[in-house]
């Protein structure tokens, strides 16, 4: 009974128990669990205040004292421990800023999003489920604590963490969460960019991501997403391919290559500079890969070591096989895989033909790089030096 992660963090609960507080396992943790799914970060609840929390525990971190989060490190692993708490009024279809801490653990369950997210586990293993949540995993049902319209007006968030836990867990919403969501789906206006971003890459990694974005189209949802609202059949398309993406770069890629997404969409979505970067290049790479064939030797060295995230999203987009280990192989095998591994640098140049540098220099290191990789000279630092000069003089017509 309970597994070694939990096990683990016993020490946390029994501390808290030990010094007179409730305290109990929640959250995902604890949904993923019952699931029989690996399980993340372990979430405890307690009815400890956050500075009784940091007198108790030697080693904590004050994640979110405002919000009643400590992070308590036991054993090397850390655990976000959390004071019971029910949020104050909401405003703007938000999650509150100010939120108040309570003693019962049934209200801060209350609280919670969906009836599966809102279980507590005791130090025995016992499950403390006040609104259905096991019975819902059962029914493989998303649905929320209390009225659903309701919830989604308090954070509009919510109606996205549906349809991206649709997207993780393959399960289907309750029909009042579904109605709601096509009821009150233009208040995520409301929300900022950057969450709506954080739960749609969830959901673009998901195994069940078609049958989420099913549900975006169904339920009008779509048009509140930066940069969608004019692309349902665009984005229909993303639910094709049944190839799960291995990293939230190719995720992106793929959303941005069906929708036709440049660098000024994806700003529009607040990513990160470097995702924007990466996905750019990976965008680029598809505008001439297609087909495996169109991996070429220059392909290989210029992306060399995005193969696979450009590799995994071409298989995507056109319904093929991923050849990553092949063309990892293939790459790994080429005479050089950057200009640092010629056997020759600019200096040698230099000292060798007794010449100022000057545009001449990047212009032959150019050049010698590409017949290297091509295998007209071998990487030697004598071959290429005869190379070099043979070079020079043919380029002079001597
Ligand atoms: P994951 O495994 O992806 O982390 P999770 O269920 O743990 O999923 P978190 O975002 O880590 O999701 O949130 C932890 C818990 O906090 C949830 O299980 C839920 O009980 C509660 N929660 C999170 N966001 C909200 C929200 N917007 N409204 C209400 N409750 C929420
Ligand atoms: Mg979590």
């Amino acid at each position: 009974m309970m597994n070694e992660q939990f096990r683990q963090a016993l020490s946390v609960i029994e501390t808290l128990k030990r010094h007179g507080h409730e305290a109990y396992f929640v959250g995902g943790a604890v949904r993923d669990y019952i699931l029989q799914r690996p399980i993340g970060d372990i979430d405890i609840a307690t009815s400890a205040h956050p500075q009784e929390v940091m007198a108790i525990f030697p080693k904590t971190v004050p994640v979110g004292i405002a919000h009643g989060t400590v992070m308590v490190i036991e054993h090397g692993i850390s655990y976000e421990v959390t004071t019971f708490r029910k949020e104050g009024r909401y405003e703007d279809y938000r999650r509150p800023k100010d939120v108040t801490f309570v003693r019962s653990l049934y209200e801060d369950l209350q609280r919670r999003d969906f009836t599966m997210n809102a279980i507590a586990m005791n130090e025995h293993g016992e499950m403390i489920d006040p609104f259905g949540g096991i019975e819902a995993l059962k029914r493989r049902i998303i649905e929320t604590v209390g009225d659903a319209a309701e919830r989604f007006n308090e954070d509009a968030l919510r109606m996205m963490r549906a349809l991206r836990f649709v997207s993780q867990l393959g399960f289907s919403l309750s029909p009042n969460t579904k109605q709601a969501i096509m009821q009150y789906g233009h208040l995520l206006q409301h929300i900022a960019v950057e969450r709506i971003a954080v739960e749609f890459e969830k959901l673009l990694l998901g195994p069940f991501m078609s049958k989420a974005i099913e549900l975006f189209i169904e339920t009008n949802l779509f048009l509140y997403l930066p940069e969608l609202a004019t692309k349902k059949g665009e984005l229909a398309q993303l639910g094709a391919s049944s190839l799960v993406p291995a990293h939230r770069i190719e995720a992106w890629a793929r959303l941005a290559s069906v929708a036709h997404f440049q660098n000024q969409q994806l700003k529009k979505w607040k990513l990160p500079n470097h995702l924007i970067r990466d996905v750019s290049i990976c965008l680029k790479a598809l505008e001439h890969i297609r087909f495996l064939e169109d991996w070429t030797i220059d392909a290989l060295y210029k992306y060399g070591p995005y193969i696979p995230h450009i590799e995994r999203t071409r298989a995507a987009l056109y319904s093929d096989e991923p050849h990553v280990s092949l063309l990892m192989k293939q790459w790994e095998a080429l005479p050089i895989r950057d200009r640092k591994e010629l056997a020759i640098n600019g200096h040698d140049l230099l000292a060798l033909f007794e010449r100022k540098s000057g545009p001449w220099l990047a212009e032959m290191i150019e050049d010698m790089e590409r017949a290297v990789l091509h295998r007209q000279v071998e990487n030697e630092k004598e071959k290429l030096k005869e190379w070099a000069v043979c070079n020079q003089r043919r380029e002079n017509n001597c």
